[in-house]
């Protein structure tokens, strides 16, 4: 086997390893990405970028449906799911193209294979050309993949995960998902806007529970005013298939009838047959490699990032652990944080958070305040019709420091950044209020979410009324 060495190798090229690489090199270091399936990972090819796509149809569809309430008539609208699915792939290569140009453009070098440690500094490469590689730091950045259940495992005929859902060239006419995180919960709102029948089966008492209860209850109400079935509480014991569809048996509850099952409820992590033991990098129960706070696990010079560290499962979370290990290990001190991650949800309406949750703040001790300012209220919201949903920012009394925000409603995805920016920069609720936001435009609802949070509402009514 022909032996190369390299300063930094980095294992996987999803969103966290390749952007690792991309910093590793711009750093000035000789890099190796090794990736056995896919650039750009589950991110790109079966992850955010697919599902966004397929999601963006079913929102064209939503708002040509509703085109009458603004005075357009249409006419009768079809569609059809195949041409929709090709487009998704078409979108998935046109950015893939663009990462393969992107890594050439950094001078990376590309190794298409499986890799597997061999020792602490070097790693095996299983693929068209087995190669040894040597290095003197390696980032490992291997990811997750759906979590297959044995009690019903996907035959990816009847029973689906999130991977093979996305290969689908036609609608079945009833989809049962099991598991209403937020994976099951996007794949409900975009089956449910497509005109599919969809049962969401969760195990927990609600939707949506790690999100908490105001963002679980107002999503409750909004699905069920969709026509999503919602069964919580129900654990499903087996998965009955036959030519016509599938039988989902629930412990204690009625059996449910359905086309076809999606499978969503979690992620492996990929850490198994990577000869992680060889290097003496240590796992825990799960697979995942802890890290610390430079994103180093227990064998020096060697870092993890990403879903394989098993925490958050983000893709903008890889990317950013990516640019702390890269440049830790080039030799540039970086530090990870975790106190400001944005987590969106592209359910129909949206979904986003950003630091404490209302739960959180309650239980953490601290004194503090929330402004919740209803979609209803703000003119944008209303002259869009757009009126579902609100913003929250909480607050600590003794400071103004804002601890948390979340925002259900249109151009959810796109508003936290304010609030992200605001916890990253330890900014104060009056900050928010100080800042001229445009009108008539949705960021307003920050503005009067801050002003609640601290008793002084404009467009509201105050807590004690005048007169
Ligand atoms: C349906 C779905 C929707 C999602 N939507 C969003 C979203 O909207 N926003 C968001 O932030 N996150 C989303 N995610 C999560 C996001 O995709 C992941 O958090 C992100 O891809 C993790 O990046 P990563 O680089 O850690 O791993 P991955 O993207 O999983 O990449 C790991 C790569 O490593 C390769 N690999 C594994 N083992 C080896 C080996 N031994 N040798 C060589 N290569 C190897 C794999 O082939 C893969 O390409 C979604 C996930 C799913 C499943």
């Amino acid at each position: 086997m022909e032996r190369k060495q390299f300063d930094i190798v980095v294992i996987g090229a999803g969103p966290g390893g390749y952007v690792a690489a991309i910093k590793a090199s711009q750093m000035g270091k000789s890099v190796a990405l090794i990736e056995k399936q896919y650039f750009g990972g589950t991110c790109l090819n079966v992850g955010c970028i697919p599902t966004k796509t397929l999601i963006a149809n079913a929102l064209m569809l939503h708002k040509i449906k509703h085109a009458s309430d603004f005075g357009i008539e249409v006419g009768p609208v079809s569609f059809d799911y195949g041409k929709m699915k090709t487009r998704k792939d078409g979108v998935v290569e046109k950015i893939k193209k663009g990462l393969e140009g992107l890594i050439r453009s950094n001078g990376i070098t590309v190794f298409k294979g499986k890799a597997e440690f061999t020792g602490p500094s070097e790693i095996k490469v299983i693929g068209d050309n087995n190669e040894i590689i040597s290095f003197k730091k390696a980032i490992i950045a291997t990811g997750s993949e759906p979590l297959d259940i044995p009690a019903f495992p996907c035959d990816h005929k009847k029973i689906f995960n999130s991977s093979s859902i996305l290969d689908l060239t036609s609608l079945p006419t009833k989809i049962a998902i099991i598991g209403g995180g937020y994976i099951g919960c996007e794949f409900a709102s975009l089956f449910a806007e497509l005109g599919v029948k969809v049962t969401l089966i969760e195990a927990l008492p609600s939707i949506l529970s790690l999100q908490g209860t105001t963002i679980a209850d107002t999503m409750t109400k909004a699905f069920m005013k969709k026509g999503i079935e919602i069964v919580a509480g129900a654990a499903v014991e087996k998965i009955d298939t036959d030519g016509s569809g599938v039988l989902v048996h629930l412990k204690g509850k009625d059996p449910i009838a359905a086309d076809i099952a999606l499978i969503s409820i979690g992620r492996k992590i990929v850490s198994a047959g990577l000869g992680l033991e060889k290097a003496g990098i240590l796992t825990d129960a799960k697979g995942a490699i802890p890290v610390d706070e430079t994103m180093a696990t227990s064998v020096p010079g060697v870092y993890a990032i990403g879903d394989v560290t098993g925490k958050f499962l983000l893709a903008h979370v890889a990317s950013h652990q990516g640019v702390v290990a890269a440049s830790n290990a080039c030799g540039k001190l970086a530090y990870m944080h975790y106190e400001a991650v944005p987590a969106v949800i592209f359910t129909h309406p949206e979904i986003a958070s950003v630091g404490m949750s209302p739960e959180e703040a309650a239980k953490s001790g601290i004194e503090h305040a929330i402004g919740k300012f209803p979609f209803q209220a703000l003119g944008k919201a209303v002259a869009t019709m757009e009126t579902e949903g609100f913003a929250l920012i909480i607050t600590e009394k003794k400071t103004g420091r804002i601890l948390g925000a979340q925002v259900v409603g249109e151009g959810a995805a796109s508003l936290i950044s304010e609030m992200a920016l605001a916890i990253t920069n330890e900014l104060t609720i009056e900050c928010i209020s100080d800042t001229i936001h445009a009108h008539p435009t949705l960021p307003e609802a920050w503005l009067e979410a801050a002003l609640l949070a601290t008793d002084t509402p404009i467009h509201f009514p105050p807590k004690i009324k005048k007169g």
